[in-house]
């Protein structure tokens, strides 16, 4: 019973701890991108960002459960699945620079071990990161988040090493259409040579090269390259946060960084790379990732582990023979053609962001005004669930319908959510 679950969750967990439904659905199994309930219901998985090859892959489980019966230890011992796997990672480099790779377990480790390098390898303090990004819940992940997900407390007590600059969202921010890449470039210029500024002890600047957290926004052609090159200047490194946008999802690149035409000197990676098992890594330069200094200065206990290695190779093997990237591609561009037509009929979408299988649908009730039609979107949400559609609320405005199922996701599971988007907005 849901309810009975709700109040055992209630009971010993801590209420700040997110669930997406006041009644979410008491799932059971996963199958590609469908999750089923207990009473059989099935639900079309709009939202799991993780299970990028699909849930419950038989070829990942068969691999993982193989190697958990055989062996599971540290990277302390020899195994080839861990040198396999770094291999595989740097093969998929978005540039030739960035060859040396640090296993981890989740996207806030990669994003605090890629800012950790960053200040060892400048000998720096200050980071500049966008408002409205989100990098996870570590100290330090945590402290270069502005999401709806911070806590309200959070601006007060962050830390004066942080610094935070405007997203270049050219739907809702202060610069739109022509010249906004190099007006949102200035603007961080300005901040980083301002006085108390982080332009003199500048260590970093990190971003992710989609405004994922924003609502799968694309930042204005051409600003992610002036903003490296100003950090660059000013001798700082540029870390690109892949989380939730790399691993192909964009299907036109494997990577954001590609797509935006920059090349970070640290990229972070996590959620898709273990499909659901616990597996996260930093690639990096190798001159970066020798700052560390020595044998010993860095070391996660499951971090790179042969079940982990196993599961991330796995989840590659998958991508290239179902041709996953491919098929963010293919659906991704029907995908978006289907909800061009449902926006010039349904006056409630403002613009739809994103490419791939990484969209945002932006509600508002006014187009002029752009007011966002928050009410709306978690009333849209709650009956897409009724109809069999699992899609959430993003951005701080909750007001973004954000699009990220598995990659797998046929061209018929896509049809089924706009025609439930269809008829729910009519
Ligand atoms: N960076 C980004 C861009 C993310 O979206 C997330 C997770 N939502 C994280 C980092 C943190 O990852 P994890 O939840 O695996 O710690």
């Amino acid at each position: 019973d849901p309810a009975v679950e709700l109040a055992r969750r209630g009971a010993v967990m801590a209420a700040a701890q997110e669930k997406y439904y006041e009644r979410p659905p008491q799932i059971e199994r996963g199958w590609r991108e469908l999750l089923i309930d207990t009473r059989g219901r099935s639900y079309v998985d709009m939202v799991n960002n993780v299970a990028v090859i699909g849930h419950s892959h038989p070829r990942f489980g068969r691999a993982v459960s193989a190697q958990l019966a055989l062996l599971n230890t540290n990277s302390r011992f020899l195994y080839s699945a861990l040198a396999d796997l770094c291999e595989r990672i740097v093969a998929t480099s978005p540039d030739p620079s960035l060859d040396t790779v640090l296993l981890v377990n989740s996207g806030s480790e990669a994003v605090d071990l890629a800012l950790r390098l960053a200040r060892i390898h400048t000998g720096r303090n200050n980071v500049v990161a966008l408002r409205e990004g989100y990098h996870g819940w570590t100290m330090a992940s945590d402290a270069v988040s502005t999401s709806a997900f911070d806590n309200p407390h959070a601006a007060a007590s962050r830390p004066g090493w942080v610094h935070i600059v405007d997203a270049p969202n050219v739907y809702r921010g202060r610069h739109r259409g022509a010249g906004a890449a190099e007006a949102y470039a200035a603007d961080l210029a300005r901040l980083m040579d301002e006085a108390a500024g982080p332009g003199a002890d500048l260590a970093a600047f990190i971003s992710e090269p989609v405004l994922g957290n924003a609502g799968g926004v694309m930042p204005p052609a051409g600003y992610l390259a002036l903003v490296y090159e100003q950090i660059r200047a000013r001798g700082g490194l540029c870390i690109a946060d892949e989380v939730q946008v790399g691993y192909g999802r964009l299907g036109s690149h494997f990577w954001g960084s590609a797509q935006q035409g920059v090349v970070p000197d640290i990229l972070t990676v996590a959620k898709a790379m273990g499909n659901g098992y616990p597996l996260g890594a930093v690639l990096t330069r190798r001159d970066v990732a020798e700052s560390l200094a020595g044998e010993g200065n860095f070391f996660s206990s499951a971090g790179g582990s042969p079940v982990g290695c196993v599961a991330g190779l796995a989840v590659l093997d998958v991508i290239r023979d179902e041709s996953l990237q491919q098929n963010a591609d293919s659906v991704g561009r029907h995908l978006s053609g289907r909800l061009a037509e449902l926006t010039e009929r349904h006056p409630l979408i403002g613009t739809v962001h994103g490419l791939g299988l990484y969209q945002g649908v932006e509600l508002v009730r006014d187009r002029d005004t752009r007011e966002p039609a928050t009410s709306e979107t978690a009333a849209i949400c709650e009956r897409m669930l009724e109809l069999g559609v699992i899609v959430q609320p993003a951005s701080e405005r909750q007001n973004v319908l954000k699009i990220k199922p598995p990659l797998c996701l046929s061209r018929e599971s896509a049809d089924f959510f706009v025609d439930c988007l269809d008829e729910v907005l009519s």
